[in-house]
């Protein structure tokens, strides 16, 4: 789980009426988002080859914290939500944990080495509900 190179996810429930998520990575107070670098771009449907991103990435350095954008459940790395509420998963995480309750603010894991994986890249958390529909509402 905290290999370099796998992909974790880290999947989480929001249960709070987030209308916007707080600051999601040290360093980035204003949740700025990844435009463009020699890998692609950050934004929601930016093209991946014949694919679509279906995420927003948030700029996030290697090592940085990771906090809760909002009050969360954390559901480890593979459980698939059906609730009603706002779901989505953290890609790049490292989790400090993988269940319980965090508040809004607290410190969920750390960024991923993402360089040693992808040289160049902007670094940052892929965010992205658990329907895949647009995140870019909540920042
Ligand atoms: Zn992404």
């Amino acid at each position: 789980m905290r290999a370099v190179g796998a992909v974790v996810v880290l999947a989480v429930l929001c249960v709070c009426d987030a209308v916007r998520f707080g600051q999601l990575c040290s360093g980035n107070p204003a949740n700025n988002r990844r435009t463009s670098d020699s890998w692609g771009q950050g934004h929601y449907g930016a093209r991946r080859g014949t694919r679509v991103h279906a995420g927003l990435d948030i700029v996030c350095s290697d090592g940085a914290a990771v906090y809760a954008p909002c009050d969360v459940t954390l559901g480890g790395r593979l459980t698939v939500y059906t609730d009603a509420s706002l779901c989505f998963k953290l890609f790049y995480v490292n989790p400090d944990r993988t269940s319980g309750s965090v508040r809004k603010g607290e410190r969920i894991g750390t960024m991923m080495p993402m360089q040693s994986v992808y040289p160049g890249i902007t670094s940052h958390v892929h965010v992205q509900l658990c329907d895949k529909s647009d995140p870019t509402q909540y920042f």
